[in-house]
């Protein structure tokens, strides 16, 4: 079978590789789609190390269920689903309190075992989600990132009462969107980009601009130092200011700031299992996350997806079998 693989930092090819064993505890799924995100930059920039070249890149994967391992109940068989891209141990203290995300034996498809740019792929069944059968494919695909928005907006505590600002309309501030827009909350954004502003606002959000007076709650998405700068200005005291870019520089925040202004600081990382990625299963045929896609290609085409990552407004996302 196919696969895109990251033959060395920098050069995506086809490969060819062996189709996947099913273990017990494991489904197989042919792919559908994968989306891509910062995440497959950073070990395709060699940012984020590969284990071992080739590397099958990808974790943002969508695909229908065509085998079960003997353990798995198989009523799910050619079900569609949405992998759960972060197996974590469901042992630990953190993972036995709810909170997995802190799992520190968490592993993370397409950094420590190999990604989903397939055209098969084995999973735990623990962690792939079957969708309602009316959910259109690009939805599905979106399940992964809508997560990640999803879990932040919920540890954030935001309410429908108070005003919030999303700095940068990359796809993770473009998810947070579409979901603070459903839950009745009218963001403002900030973002550079003229274009990723424009689908903001497409979606619903409000310019910065317009933002007269200060708000309750700042989402940070961009990792840029500057770009939270900015946005501090219009935290009110007491504001909270969720932060899931993952930028590498110092904040350049002072502690008198955080202090004089009662800010909380929280940091969002991902998802908890499995109910965060299963609320957003169910409703992602009221949202059409789709909305985000910013373009397509297929698994032939990989390289060039990769290489529109930086200059498209929205989501790039892999079509693996044409037909969706
Ligand atoms: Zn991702
Ligand atoms: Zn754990």
């Amino acid at each position: 079978m196919k696969a895109a693989a990251l033959l060395e930092p920098g050069n995506i090819g086809l490969i060819d590789t062996a189709e996947p064993n099913c273990g017990t505890e494991d489904v197989v799924l042919r792919m559908l789609g994968v989306g891509l995100c910062g995440t497959d930059m950073g070990v395709v920039r060699g940012e984020r190390t590969a284990p071992r070249h080739p590397w099958v890149l990808g974790h943002e994967g969508v695909g229908e269920i065509v085998a079960v391992g003997d353990s798995v109940d198989n009523s799910h068989l050619g079900r569609r689903v949405a992998l759960e891209p972060n197996y974590c141990c469901l042992r630990c203290r953190e993972c036995k309190s709810g909170f997995t995300s802190g799992c520190s034996d968490r592993i993370a498809v397409g950094l420590g075992t190999p990604g989903v740019l397939s055209e098969y792929v084995a999973a735990p069944a623990e962690f792939v989600h079957p969708a309602a059968d009316h959910v259109n494919v690009r939805d599905l695909v979106c399940a992964e990132p809508l997560t990640v928005a999803r879990s932040a907006v919920r540890r954030s505590g935001v309410t429908t009462d108070d005003r919030c600002l999303v700095v940068g309309a990359g796809s993770q501030g473009l998810f947070l969107c579409v979901w603070l827009v459903a839950a009745g909350i009218t963001p403002f954004v900030q973002e550079p980009h003229p274009g990723r502003h424009e689908l903001a606002l497409s979606l619903g959000a409000l310019p910065i601009e317009r933002a007269d007076g200060h708000v309750d709650h700042v989402f940070e998405t961009s990792g840029v130092p500057s770009a939270l700068g900015t946005a501090l200005r219009h935290a009110v005291a007491g504001a909270t200011v969720t932060l899931i870019g993952m930028g590498g520089e110092p904040l350049g925040l002072s502690e008198r700031h955080v202090v004089n202004r009662q800010l909380s600081l929280v940091g969002s990382l991902i998802y908890d299992h499995p109910d965060d990625f299963a609320d957003t299963i169910d409703a992602l045929g009221g949202l059409a996350p789709r909305r985000v896609l910013g373009a397509e290609f297929g698994l032939a085409d990989t390289a060039a997806a990769f290489d529109a990552v930086a200059a498209t407004s929205g989501k790039v996302w892999v079509n693996i079998d044409g037909a969706a």
